[in-house]
């Protein structure tokens, strides 16, 4: 595996692929592990897992420079990622006994009936390289700290990422094959779907991969959860802040270079603040600084990979054909590596790229709308169901705009994000299943009813 920068467009490392004998290998390996991981108290998977917070924490700048080197995160955003995987960590390895703990059921004089929480076995996780600590770290925290193991493919322009998240269950002290990483193309998943010994898969990437996994999977009546790609709608309504939400706005629209499943894709915002919002997010988007990732003080560096980019920029070019207005932005940066710059569209006509697929990069749309309801109707208008933000100083409407958005979650007033102690997951071509929070170490366990009379 070839790792480029996608700053310089050099060709940084090159690493081993591990072949169907190594796959096979290190699926023997990973049952025996888990064997006898499962029987390991719970307490003691609790302190390796805020062990590997502490060694996240100690080695944050060497992780987060090699998430810069290999898929273009600018470093601060880097170093804050690793600091929200050891937050998982922590927030595990203090909750997982109170989340797993048995579910006792009402039940006849004498007896005793409850819900235990088992693990299932090996899972393996198909991970994308935009968040590429966070989205594994995501899962791996509680699954392992239920008492499964992991195997995990990562995508293949981020393979030092996945040795580098091997190293820091080593570091803090997991035994042997709890977690795996193959270096392997996604040809060889297949592979590993159909062979029992592994139980579950958990993928998060682009629809056409998820389908792939989930048809598989389900042929072979494994469960799986799928994160999958997003198109948010923010609605700025009549009465919002408007400061407030074209700064927040510009921002989770551009984090990570865009390229984010829960950015801010569809800005859908009334028409009585339409010029006045439009203004402050386009002054917002042009006072970003794009540039070298590795500089403190750059807010968006390259595109994750040249192809990547020349996929958004073929979104924009035939939008902007099919009559929407470009505001900013719309052509990569004349310099090397894989620079695309904030981009606002406007008006996109219905069916144009913009309007219907998932936009990963920094790319904004901005729709104007005559009302809460069209407002409502438009940011329902799309085939994913991620997440949704809503704007507006009247916390009961924002609340009730947001009980009619389809989605797996809408924030008011505030960026959509992922946090450890509440659920995250979509609904519609967004995925199912959840991550994070109690819901998420429920998902891959066993929920084994015990009657003893
Ligand atoms: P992919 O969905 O193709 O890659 C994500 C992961 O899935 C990688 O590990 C990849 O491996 C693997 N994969 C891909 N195809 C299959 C398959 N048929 N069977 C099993 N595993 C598979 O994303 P891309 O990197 O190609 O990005 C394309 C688009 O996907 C982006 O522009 C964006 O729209 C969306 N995306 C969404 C993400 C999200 O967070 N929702 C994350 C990343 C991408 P390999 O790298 O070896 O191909």
């Amino acid at each position: 595996m070839d790792v480029v920068n996608p700053a310089t467009g050099a060709r940084v490392e090159t690493y081993d692929d591990h072949d169907e004998d190594d796959v096979e290998a290190a699926l023997d390996r990973s049952e025996q592990a888990f064997k006898d991981w499962q029987t390991r108290p719970l307490r003691e998977r609790e302190q390796l897992l805020a062990n590997a917070a502490e060694v996240l924490r100690e080695n944050k700048q060497e992780y987060a420079e090699t998430m810069t080197r290999e898929m273009g995160k600018p470093i601060s955003q880097a170093v804050g990622e690793v600091e929200k995987c050891a937050w998982v960590c922590e927030h595990y390895a203090e909750h997982a006994s109170a989340y797993l703990e048995a579910d006792h059921h009402p039940s006849p004089p004498g007896s005793e009936v409850k819900t235990e929480h088992e693990p299932l076995g090996t899972v393996l996780a198909v991970m994308p390289w935009n968040f590429p600590l966070w989205q594994v770290f995501r899962f791996a925290a509680p699954y392992l700290t239920a008492g499964n193991v992991g195997i995990l493919k990562h995508a293949s322009n981020v393979p030092g990422c996945a040795l580098a998240i091997e190293e820091v269950f080593q570091k803090a002290g997991y035994p042997d094959d709890v977690f795996q990483s193959l270096l392997i193309p996604s040809d060889l998943v297949d592979n590993l779907l159909t062979d029992s010994r592994v139980r579950a898969a958990t993928l998060t990437g682009s629809g056409p991969a998820g389908r792939a996994v989930a048809a598989n999977a389900g042929d072979q009546l494994k469960k799986t959860v799928l994160e999958l790609g997003g198109s948010d709608p923010f609605v700025v309504l009549d009465d919002a802040d408007l400061s407030a939400a074209a700064e927040t706005g510009a921002w989770a629209r551009n984090l990570n270079g865009g390229q984010s499943c829960i950015a801010a894709k569809r800005f859908i915002v009334h028409t009585d603040v339409y010029d006045e919002f439009l203004g402050s997010l386009t002054d917002e988007m042009d006072s970003l600084v794009v540039g070298d990732p590795a500089n403190e003080e750059t807010d968006i560096g390259p595109q994750a990979r040249e192809d990547l980019m020349e996929t958004l920029h073929e979104q924009v070019t035939a939008s902007v054909e099919a009559g929407a207005t470009l505001v900013t932005g719309g052509e990569p940066l004349d310099r090397e590596g894989a620079f695309y710059p904030p981009t606002i569209l406007t008006d996109p006509p219905e069916g144009c790229p913009v309007d219907t697929e998932e936009t990963f990069g920094p790319v904004a749309t901005v729709y104007e709308v005559d009302d809460e309801e069209s407002a409502i109707t438009k940011a329902n208008d799309t085939p994913f169901g991620l997440g949704a933000s809503v704007w507006t100083q009247d916390r009961d409407r924002g609340e009730r705009v947001a009980s009619r958005i389809d989605a797996g979650c809408v924030y008011v007033n505030q960026l959509v994000k992922s946090d450890p102690r509440v659920p995250f997951g979509g609904v519609k071509d967004s995925g199912y299943g959840r991550e994070l929070s109690e819901a998420g170490i429920k998902e891959f366990v066993n929920r084994k009813t015990v009657w003893i009379e």
